[in-house]
């Protein structure tokens, strides 16, 4: 049990995996989290603030350099990454942010999911002038694709790319846009005028373009994001990312990628839920004991730590795969719904052992309660997840 409780994840669940590989960034981790500690970021002073602080703490740490390809500025890899990241890493630096704070883990993982698309795709300019900036903080970025009328089924997108004079113009509305308002760059999906099927491509939209605004909205948790309306925005060719009509699949591949993060988030939230849970039975005496002697939380206990231990092979399986080339979506699908809604049953539980206290605002139970939720929705929900599995197991069989 005691290990299961280490912050170490390479000595848990990466014995299989190369793990003596990653203990310097998990070195690097275990310094970024105790200076943390020692100096913490007050959330309370709003979203916006904290997000930048944190930017800032995590671009000096070389940190964000792990979702910005070497070339332009990020981290050097080993041979043979494919694409340019490393899962693994952003897997491993995911969990150990989200055991601290959902907001720290966002503002790390939407510097990767808001510009991997233009690392992909965009012109060689437009890389070298955005990408060392995504590396240092000092551009914040966010990625829009979801519509009100375009959220599992991304094909149905409305936002229309109208050809114009040396560009296009861009018109729609975008909805659940983490890092709305607060963002530099924006990689916005669109459908284009053509003959015979859509086609959707993608465009960087810089933060302060003339026709750009945001309603912020709230979320259960905190994270920045809002409604960003596009209304006659126009975007030259030279910020095109990728060819015409290829945006569907920049989009998807890009969700490919961070998919499998979303379940190593998913897992430091649950690592903590159970941190948590432990320190809390052991403390607390009821009926002349320890909750912690009662056979029944015993018996919980167990159960989470297994399918804890089981969600974390699955996501760093699946990272191991897109590292080495050979990943499919059903790995991804997965890792991301399994270490989502385990995580789910184990802050539930928290929640539970806590009592009166686990519903208390401040308490970590509550905050961790708040923080799980959206994980099993964005980036495809579970549901989403269990199509994509079921296709690929049909199709294999038919
Ligand atoms: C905190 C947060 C941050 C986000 N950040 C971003 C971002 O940065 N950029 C971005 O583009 N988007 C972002 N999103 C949007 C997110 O990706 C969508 O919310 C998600 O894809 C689901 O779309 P929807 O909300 O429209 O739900 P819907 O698609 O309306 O789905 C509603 C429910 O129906 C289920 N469902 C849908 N279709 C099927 C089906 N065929 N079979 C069975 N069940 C189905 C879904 O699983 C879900 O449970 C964010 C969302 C949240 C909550």
């Amino acid at each position: 049990m005691n290990q299961l409780l280490t912050p170490y994840v390479t000595e848990r669940a990466l014995g299989l995996l190369d793990g003596p590989r990653w203990r310097p960034l998990e070195d690097a981790l275990a310094t970024f989290v105790a200076d943390l500690r020692a100096r913490p970021v007050d959330e309370e002073a709003g979203e916006d603030a904290a997000a930048r602080t944190y930017l800032l703490r995590l671009a000096t740490a070389g940190l964000l350099e792990w979702v910005v390809p070497s070339a332009y500025g990020g981290a050097e890899l080993e041979e043979g990454h494919a694409g340019g990241l490393s899962s693994t890493a952003i897997c491993l630096i995911r969990q150990w942010l989200a055991r601290e704070s959902g907001a720290l883990d966002t503002a790390f993982v939407m510097q990767g999911l808001g510009s991997y698309p233009l690392a992909l795709a965009a012109s060689e300019p437009l890389r070298r002038y955005v990408l060392p900036r995504v590396a240092s903080g000092a551009t914040v970025c966010a990625f829009a694709l979801t519509e009100p009328e375009a959220g599992s089924d991304v094909k149905n997108l409305r936002t229309t790319a109208t050809p114009a004079e040396g560009g296009v113009v861009l018109e729609g509305t975008k909805c659940f846009i983490s890092n709305a308002g607060l963002a530099d760059s924006y990689v916005v999906f669109a459908r284009e005028a053509g003959e015979g099927k859509p086609r959707f491509s993608a465009f960087f939209v810089a933060g302060d373009a003339p026709g750009l605004s945001v309603i912020r909205t709230r979320v259960l948790a905190p994270h920045p994001i809002g409604t960003v309306k596009l209304e006659r925005v126009f975007v030259p060719d030279a910020h095109r990312v990728g060819e015409p009509g290829a945006g569907l699949k920049l989009a998807l591949g890009n969700l490919d990628v961070f998919r499998v993060s979303v379940g190593a988030a998913a897992l430091g939230l649950a690592d903590r839920a159970l941190a948590e849970t432990v320190g809390h039975l052991k403390r607390r005496v009821q009926f002349g004991k320890p909750l912690a002697e009662q056979q029944g939380l015993q018996f919980a206990l167990a159960d989470l730590a297994t399918e804890q231990l089981a969600a974390q092979l699955l996501v760093y399986r699946a990272a191991a795969a897109r590292d080495a080339g050979h990943a499919t979506s059903e790995m991804a699908a997965m890792a991301k719904m399994h270490a989502t809604e385990s995580a789910q049953r184990a802050i539930d539980r928290a929640v539970q052992s806590f009592g009166g206290l686990g519903v208390t605002v401040g308490q970590v139970p509550e905050r961790l309660y708040r923080e799980i939720r959206a994980l099993r929705i964005y980036e495809g929900a579970t549901e989403v997840q269990k199509l994509v599995i079921a296709r690929a197991l049909l199709d294999e069989r038919g």
